[in-house]
């Protein structure tokens, strides 16, 4: 039978999918004997059957009454009790943490009755009604599906009426009052009275819970977040204990370490005579711990026992919710911190510097997306005349520059025109995400570093700066007011998430140190840095020790696609161990256009053999440019792969321009005839090679068995070139490297050709000439006949962008802006295959090749080229088919060592040969 629910007692922390992270974390922490109010939890499994059947299951029912006995046993008060009632509150959470998406309802069980019993517990009539009407408010608007604005207007309307601008200062009566009021609305918005009943409450908010995994708004997260939308969330049923009670009581959200820098010690906020999501909501500003340790000596020292207890116990960064009841502490939630890039990489290596995880553990804890981060440019802080409007918190790192917006909607619609957008407001609340989503940054004038703009836009890695109080937010006449000064909508600011400073007007920005280091070496890097900046150079050294390691344990190699001798020059800078892709189409374009068009227009052989005698020296030196920059490494060069009609005029251009003159001349205007024919003649040309479907046409090896002496001049250059390197004392490792490739048959025309002329060059330069002689696999025909591809080539290079156009039938140029974004909605695709490699599609394609190739040839060399050479989940599935190396662009390259180490670590050595 399965089960649906499980008590706190039963679970542990590796039980996400099943209990969500919440409750997992929740049973780990009652495990662990620390504080945490009773309750249980509904599993994922229970919302997806709710999900797939839409009711609750009868089976669920049942557990439900019987971890609900339980509980009631435990505690000696039974939900709703009159005397002495049990209230509980009803939470998600899901496998991932999806931060403020989805609903809470705190205070079931609170009744016309038991809020008497409430009373009485409290000893504080006020107190108990307040929650009373909270709960009517909550689960009207979020279990009722009532306008939430309804009931805050009936609360604005009750405090203007008494005079008085805080809830606090309604009185019991009052209060009162407002929750017949309340009822009316829920009575006259929902057709239907508020469930007295608790139980009904109860399943009520269950079903409110699953419902709220599928609202738009978390649908819109998890896209962004690729999170997949079947998982379901959990439910948990916690016993409720009071922040709101007076001053001796308290809620709070900490972190064992500070997640924006990962310094080491406590960090959190405070919010006396507070109740749930206050804090996170960022509605009041809030103490820190230091005064919550002046203020509750006792509970501060249990709960910084107890983060202790979880960093040790968790081996990484806690972040936890805790509530202090009348001086009494209890845990509400804890789980593995999220955390910025740059925090990711000092928490890595100082837990390494604590023994408590290993350099392999660290490496494990970092990814290469945050490294990329790391990679982005900064402010200057050098550069003068800025103009500082305040300082805030600095919540999520990067430096943002973009026009103030002070709605989502707006945000989102200035996004769309492609305009750089800070979303501005005095606190963020969930329905400010698809603003978040569209800005380059996000600032708010009030709340803490676990406010909800801060905790999501980290999440995002969207550059945000919190709490920056001297900024008057007004999001009615749409403006900041600082001082004197007042920043209108639409005009620009600057905002830098690592300080949290917030600029008027555009603020230039400089590299980052990372990739300083990354360019000029650990000890240039931090020789530049100004001499207190320790916290930078630990960053600096963080990165260094982890990137080493991941070197050390990747068996991937890490090659760059890199056209030129400069992007040559960089990616061996980055670390890259070779060219993977040397693309060699760019060469023909420019000045040397002309020669090419000569060459395909030629009618005759003098003419041709004229174009080409051109283009050699010119291609030559191009490869000996890039080899010398290469030297000792491989570096693989394709022959020309693009359709050849790229090198023409546009056809509609030259139609109208031959047609002009044409006329004009029929009109008798001064035309050059000469020019006119030479027009005609292209034109002609044009159209004979004009196709529908060029990417399908005559490219790539097509093209080099079509075009008498095109793919000969560029093996000759190759040639030549690695000649002229190794008579100037050189290593050259070229390799040549056949496009689009569909059968053996052309591989072998092209080897042909090209072994003759590379024993012509070696016998004329008098050298060796060693140039392997590959073939890309960017055709499903390719990597079907693997085997006999690899009888004639002699390394493969998997061509991913073309494999996922042609295994798809996408048009790799058409797909992603016209309906990707649609078919994800749908849930064709999670995510681009043309960004992250399809598995079971394109990779099993590629799998099949990898087998067979090497069945045929044990020594084949195989490699990747395609744009997944740099994403990094494909970097791991690479690692997993045993692939030699990957090859992806130069600024890429660290991405690739870092994932390439990770994968080594995460699956072991993948399949070697
Ligand atoms: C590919 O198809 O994956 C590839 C690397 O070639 P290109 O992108 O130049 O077609
Ligand atoms: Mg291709």
């Amino acid at each position: 039978m399965v089960k649906y629910v499980y008590d706190f007692s039963e679970g542990n922390k590796d039980q996400k999918d099943l209990l969500g992270g919440k409750g997992a974390n929740l049973a780990e922490m009652t495990r662990l004997g620390l504080p945490v109010p009773p309750g249980f939890t509904i599993t994922t499994e229970a919302c997806r059957t709710y999900m797939e059947q839409g009711d609750l299951p009868p089976e669920l029912r049942v557990e439900v009454t019987m971890a609900l006995r339980r509980l009631e046993d435990t505690l000696g008060r039974s939900l709703g009790d009159f005397y002495d009632p049990l209230l509980v509150s009803v939470r998600s959470g899901a496998k991932f943490s999806m931060p403020g998406m989805m609903e809470t309802v705190l205070n079931i069980g609170l009744n016309d009755a038991s809020v008497q019993g409430l009373t009485k517990f409290s000893g504080d009539e006020r107190f108990a009604w307040d929650s009373y009407r909270r709960l009517i408010q909550m689960f009207g608007k979020t279990v009722l599906d009532i306008d939430g604005d309804k009931f805050a207007h009936a609360l604005d309307t009750m405090k203007h009426a008494r005079g008085v601008t805080a809830d606090t200062d309604l009185t019991a009566a009052d209060l009162q009052e407002l929750v017949e009021h309340f009822k009316g609305i829920v009575r006259d918005e929902s057709g239907r009275e508020f469930p007295q009943h608790p139980r009904e409450q109860l399943d009520l908010a269950i079903t409110a819970v699953f419902n709220s995994w599928n609202t738009d708004r978390a649908r819109l997260y998890r896209r962004r977040e690729r999170i997949p939308n079947d998982l379901g969330t959990a439910v948990n049923v916690v016993t409720m204990v009071f922040g709101n009670l007076g001053t001796d009581s308290g809620t709070g959200v900490c972190f064992t370490r500070d997640p924006s820098t990962g310094k080491s010690g406590d960090y959190g906020d405070y919010l006396p005579n507070a109740q749930g999501e206050d804090v996170v909501a960022g509605i009041r500003n809030t103490l820190t711990l230091a005064d919550f340790e002046q203020l509750d000596p006792a509970s501060h020292g249990e709960l910084r026992q107890a983060m202790r207890r979880l960093e040790t116990h968790y081996r990484d960064l806690c972040d936890i919710e805790f509530t202090v009841e009348r001086g009494k502490l209890w845990m509400l939630q804890t789980r593995v911190g999220k955390r910025t890039a740059g925090a990711a990489f000092r928490i890595a290596t100082q837990l390494v510097d604590e023994h408590l995880i290993t350099m392999d553990e660290a490496l494990e804890r970092v990814t290469g997306a945050q490294l990329s981060k790391l990679m982005f440019p900064q402010f200057d802080s050098a550069s003068e005349g800025r103009v500082l409007l305040g300082t805030g918190m600095a919540a999520s790192p990067g430096a943002a520059v973009g026009a103030a917006v002070f709605d989502s909607v707006t945000a989102q619609a200035w996004a769309a025109e492609g305009k750089d957008v800070i979303l501005v407001r005095r606190e963020t609340n969930p329905d400010d995400l698809g603003g978040m989503i569209a800005a380059v940054g996000v600032l708010t004038s009030r709340g803490g570093k676990t406010s909800h703009a801060a905790v999501v836009a980290r999440g995002m890695g969207t550059t945000c700066v919190v709490g920056a109080e001297k900024l008057d937010v007004d999001v009615v006449k749409r403006e900041i007011r600082v001082g004197k000064k007042v920043v209108k909508e639409g005009e620009v600011i600057a905002i830098d998430g690592s300080s949290g400073e917030v600029f008027l007007g555009s603020v230039p920005v400089v590299p980052s140190p990372v990739v300083r280091y990354l360019e000029e070496g650990l000890d240039a890097a931090l020789a530049l840095l100004p001499a207190d900046d320790e916290e930078t150079a630990e960053l600096v050294r963080a990165v260094d020790r982890i990137l080493t390691h991941a070197d050390a344990v990747r068996r991937l190699r890490v090659h760059a696609n890199a056209d030129t001798a400069e992007d040559a020059h960089r990616a061996r800078i980055w670390g890259a161990q070779g060219i993977g892709l040397c693309r060699t189409e760019h060469m023909f374009l420019g000045d040397r256009r002309v020669l090419i068009e000569r060459l395909i227009l030629a009618q005759e052989d003098a003419e041709r053999h004229a174009a080409l005698d051109a283009l050699l020296p010119l291609q030559r030196a191009d490869f000996i440019d890039i080899l010398r920059e290469m030297d000792g490494l491989p570096t693989t060069i394709r022959l020309i792969d693009p359709p050849l009609h790229e090198f023409l005029p546009d056809l509609t251009a030259l139609s109208v321009k031959v047609a002009l003159a044409t006329e004009r001349l029929a009109n008798g205007a001064d035309v050059d005839p000469a020019e006119l024919e030479r027009d005609k003649v292209l034109l002609a040309a044009v159209e004979r090679m004009h196709e529908a479907n060029p990417m399908l046409g005559l490219r790539g090896v097509r093209l080099g068995i079509v075009v008498p002496g095109l793919f000969a001049l560029q093996i000759r250059a190759v040639a030549e070139a690695a000649a002229q390197r190794i008579k100037d004392g050189g290593r050259p490792h070229a390799e040549i490297m056949i496009p689009l490739a569909a059968s053996v048959m052309e591989l072998h025309l092209i080897r042909d050709e090209a072994e003759k002329i590379l024993a012509e060059v070696a016998a004329a330069e008098g050298v060796e000439l060693h140039i392997p002689i590959g073939a890309m696999i960017e055709l499903p025909r390719a990597a079907l006949t693997a085997d006999r591809m690899a009888g004639v080539a002699e390394f493969f290079s998997f061509g991913t962008n073309d494999l996922t156009q042609t295994t798809w039938g996408f048009s790799r140029d058409d797909v992603e802006g016209a309906f990707f974004s649609e078919y994800t909605e749908r849930g064709v695709i999670s995510v681009s295959p043309f960004e992250t490699i399809d598995r079971s599609g394109v990779g099993r394609l590629v799998r099949i090749a990898v087998e067979e190739g090497r069945s045929a040839r044990p020594d084949l060399t195989l490699g990747v080229c395609g744009e997944h050479g740099g994403d990094p989940e494909s970097v791991h599935f690479f690692h997993e088919v045993g692939l030699d190396y990957v090859s992806c662009s130069p600024f890429r390259v660290p991405v690739a060592r870092l994932e390439a180490g990770r994968a080594s670590v995460v699956t072991g050595g993948g399949d070697t040969r």
